[in-house]
């Protein structure tokens, strides 16, 4: 069971700062914090404990199976969410580093 934020999400925060696991994203320091129309909910990380919901202003934050039937996609979405994070930051995903010289390369010149 897990609980699912819609697009009624407003990026308030509150929800960020009472879960006790951590499971929601983006945090304020991350860098999707801005790009992100709307906050997710990790799925495999959610204990399913509710705190998140009173102090959400908007009423964004519903339990799975009490989705509104025109928000229950949003289930998907955040899963989908937390895939693709876990997808680019998988070891071979991470961004190209510049290759660095052979120890045994001559010095460059000057
Ligand atoms: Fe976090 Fe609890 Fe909300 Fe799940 S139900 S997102 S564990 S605060």
């Amino acid at each position: 069971m897990t609980y699912v934020i819609t697009d009624d999400c407003t990026k308030d925060g509150a929800c960020l700062n009472v879960c006790p696991v951590d499971c929601i994203h983006p945090r304020l320091d991350e860098g999707e914090f801005a790009t992100e129309s709307k906050l997710y909910i990790d799925p495999e990380s959610c204990i399913d404990c509710g705190a998140c919901v009173p102090v959400c202003p908007p009423v964004a934050i519903f339990q799975e199976d009490e989705l509104p039937e025109q928000k229950a996609h949003f289930k998907q979405v955040d899963a989908e969410w937390f895939q693709k994070q876990r997808a680019a930051s998988a070891p071979g995903n991470a961004p190209a580093q510049p290759a660095l010289p052979a120890a045994d390369s001559p010095a460059p010149a000057r």
